[in-house]
């Protein structure tokens, strides 16, 4: 799918991307542009820069960048078309008919064919309700108070009991047998070559993608069949299990607004809690949080706090889902519910407000998991709780901010309320064992992408800043500097075309290359000033980096001249490589400045 290059350049030049951004991660002003924590990659402290004059966005953390439209691509993991339609209906720029081949014309009808055949199927089984074979599902809701008008909402609706029944009413609404394979509806029976309903007699929860739109069922069996008693669609290319959470499309701005998500495990907690209107509710599909879900939900809030089954499974999933959750460095709380076995339960007994005053209490993760652990070992040698209280220390270390660490500490020491328990103590002894182990595996990698190198960084300054304003300070590189100071091949090439003409400063000032350098220049204003001291400083690094180069090259060439035995060449290569040498340390200060 195509677009003219001028309609792009349109929508991408009326995006407001500090508004863009600033939906997903929240902004704070910064010299001219804007900064905040980096939406890819963990950190506690912002480096990840918006620059609303040149309309794009660096992170100096992992160095992802980009204009509005790769950063819906990003974050919202879509194709450039759709990110671009995105982008389009925001900015209130009419798209023209996109210019399509005949495949890119036949995958997109398959996607949307595909879609088409989830909502045919979410309005079959809703339609369900109505019909006397789904009175039973109806009673069956009735039974656990979910309301008429929250069944609508969520359009949760009812499986027949029957091989056939979605599969004759698709296949009379034109799909085809393979297309209801693929998504995940129809299940292949080998032995008799028949493909037969994969979801009967149960109760459906249509689950969707951010956008709204379904992309696959969870199904509740009514009875204590032989069946399992939840079953998810398999996953199909509409739908990734562990990338996806129930009803978060219905609760982001609720998660932004409460300042933390309440993730639970079932589709019934989910949807009760949202009917008693505490909104920010998601939940997992059947599987353990993972470090997706705590990508997603990075995106909306700092704060998870988990309320999970009270049974030891549920718990147990509590521990699984600190990890994920840690690793994004989320803050993690975990509530417990008394006289309950989950979250719909409890909200059988008690009321909405009850369940928010508990959630306000609910104690963060390592407080938490020591009075756990405290229980566990009731009655047993004093030993064995401290034992498994030291496994948290390895957790502990990972977290990123000292203070929360010292908090976490003190938590779990006024939980165990032993005498001279130091929790501290542990964690540092750890830290020291850890570091001797393999301080490489300890450190979190920042990112895969190469960061800016010291080398390319001070290039890239001294480049930026020369054709930043004044046209002098050009002039003067013209005369004393050489394009040999430069290492990267791009930046070289840039500068050679300034000092021969052949590009102006202000075109220079656009060059992709260049983008990170100005962000970080626009960023930290202060740090950039002086312009024309910080020119010189830069220029003398880039001196001694080339001095320094040389002497290693020529003390090379000298070392191969000595073992051929090529005694004159050896001896000019010695006689130069003294000279370098006394240069290098004569060069305490530059000789040559930039003149205003
Ligand atoms: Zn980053």
């Amino acid at each position: 799918m195509k677009y003219p290059e001028e309609i792009i350049q349109r929508v991408r030049d009326a995006a407001d991307i500090v508004a863009l951004v600033g939906d997903y991660v929240p902004l704070k002003k910064a010299g001219s542009s804007y900064k905040g924590l980096c939406p890819f990659h963990s950190e506690k402290t912002p480096s990840f820069v918006v620059s609303p004059s040149r309309n794009s966005f660096h992170c100096f953390g992992c160095g992802k960048g980009g204009n509005a439209i790769t950063f819906l691509m990003e974050m919202e993991k879509i194709p450039f078309p759709e990110a671009l339609q995105l982008l389009a209906e925001k900015t209130g720029i009419p798209l023209p008919k996109p210019q399509e081949t005949e495949r890119d014309l036949e995958a997109e009808r398959e996607r949307d064919r595909m879609f088409a055949l989830q909502e045919f199927a979410g309005k079959f089984f809703y339609d369900q309700l109505t019909t006397p074979g789904g009175r039973k599902a109806v009673e069956y809701l009735k039974a656990r108070k979910i309301t008429g008008e929250t069944a609508k909402k969520f359009q949760i609706g009812y499986a027949p009991d029957t091989w056939d029944a979605l599969k004759k009413a698709a296949l009379k609404a034109k799909f085809d047998e393979k297309e209801l394979l693929k998504g995940g509806l129809l299940v292949q029976n080998d032995e008799k070559g028949r493909n037969y309903d994969k979801f009967r007699d149960r109760v459906i929860f249509p689950v969707r993608n951010n956008f709204g739109k379904i992309i696959a069922f969870g199904g509740r069996a009514l009875g204590e069949g032989p069946g399992p008693k939840y079953l998810n669609s398999p996953e199909t290319p509409l739908f990734k299990k562990g990338e996806c959470l129930y009803l978060l499309d219905q609760a982001r701005d609720a998660i932004r607004r409460e300042g933390h998500v309440l993730v639970v495990e079932g589709y019934f907690d989910a949807v009760t809690l949202h009917q008693n209107d505490i909104q920010h509710v998601v939940a997992t599909l059947g599987t353990a949080l993972t470090k997706e879900h705590a990508r997603q939900l990075k995106r909306y809030t700092q704060e998870v706090v988990l309320l999970y089954d009270a049974d030891q499974a549920g718990q147990d999933a509590a521990v699984r889902g600190f990890e994920p959750l840690l690793s994004e460095a989320l803050r993690v709380r975990v509530l417990t519910l008394p006289d309950a076995k989950d979250p719909d339960e409890y909200l059988m007994k008690h009321s909405r407000e009850e369940l928010i005053f508990l959630l306000k209490g609910a104690p963060e993760f390592f407080r938490w998991r020591a009075a756990g652990l405290r229980e566990k070992a009731k009655g047993r040698p004093v030993e064995e709780l401290i034992r498994s209280v030291q496994s948290l220390a390895s957790f502990l270390l990972r977290v990123p901010d000292e203070a929360s660490v010292q908090a976490a500490c003190a938590a779990i020491e006024g939980e165990l309320g032993l005498d001279n328990f130091d929790m501290r103590a542990i964690v540092n002894a750890e830290r020291k064992s850890g570091s001797r182990v393999g301080p490489a595996e300890r450190q979190a990698p920042v990112s895969k992408v190469a960061p800016l190198l010291p080398g390319r960084e001070v290039e890239g300054e001294f480049l930026a800043l020369l054709v930043a304003d004044r046209a002098e300070y050009v002039k003067w590189a013209v005369q004393s500097v050489s394009p040999d100071l430069f290492i990267e091949e791009d930046l070289k090439v840039l500068f050679s075309n300034l000092i021969q003409g052949s590009m102006d400063a202000a075109t220079a000032r656009m060059a992709p290359a260049l983008e990170p350098f100005f962000m970080q220049i626009e960023a930290q204003p202060d740090k950039f000033q002086p312009k024309k001291t910080l020119i010189t400083q830069l220029y003398a690094t880039l001196e001694m980096r080339h001095r320094k180069r040389q002497m290693i090259l020529v003390k090379e060439e000298l070392g191969a001249a000595e073992k051929a035995g090529e005694i004159s060449k050896a001896a000019e290569l010695a006689g130069r490589f003294v000279e370098l040498k006394n240069q290098y340390h004569e060069m305490n200060h530059l000789k040559s400045e930039p003149h205003e």
